[in-house]
């Protein structure tokens, strides 16, 4: 079910169970402000997500109320994780749904970082 990115942020949320360390994740990247794992249902044959430390609904709630020190964190962390899985040569997508019409089902930002075949031109369906 997609999520009203409109709502506060609740915190009994599976990515912030994985934060907690209540929920196991194949881990690639932790530092102060960003946790990065492997998706439990990959779209393509490497897909990353990559969430804030802090408690986000969505990129509008992150862009809204995140300190710069947080944004800057998070922003080169996404980097840093594409870098480290080699992926700047052959590309990656990033994504990241807000709210009901994108449907993001998980009401904790995530970027996902898709890569690992040629990922077409994109599309909104
Ligand atoms: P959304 O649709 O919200 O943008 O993406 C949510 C993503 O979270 C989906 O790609 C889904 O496969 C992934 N996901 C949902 N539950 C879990 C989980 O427990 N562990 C991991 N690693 N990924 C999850």
């Amino acid at each position: 079910m997609p999520i009203d990115a409109t709502q506060p942020y609740d915190d009994s949320n599976i990515f912030a169970r994985i934060l907690r360390g209540e929920l196991p994740s194949k881990t690639v990247y932790d530092d102060e402000f960003a946790l990065a794992f492997h998706d439990i249902n990959p779209q393509a044959p490497l897909h990353i997500l990559v969430i804030p430390k802090g408690a986000y609904v969505s990129w509008d709630d992150f862009s809204a109320r995140a300190s710069d020190a947080e944004i800057a964190g998070f922003v080169r962390a996404v980097g840093q994780v594409a870098r480290d899985a080699g992926l700047v040569e052959p590309g990656y997508r990033l994504l990241a749904n807000t709210g009901l019409d994108s449907h993001q089902e998980v009401p904790h930002l995530h970027v996902h970082i898709f890569a690992g075949r040629k990922l077409g031109p994109m599309l909104a369906r």
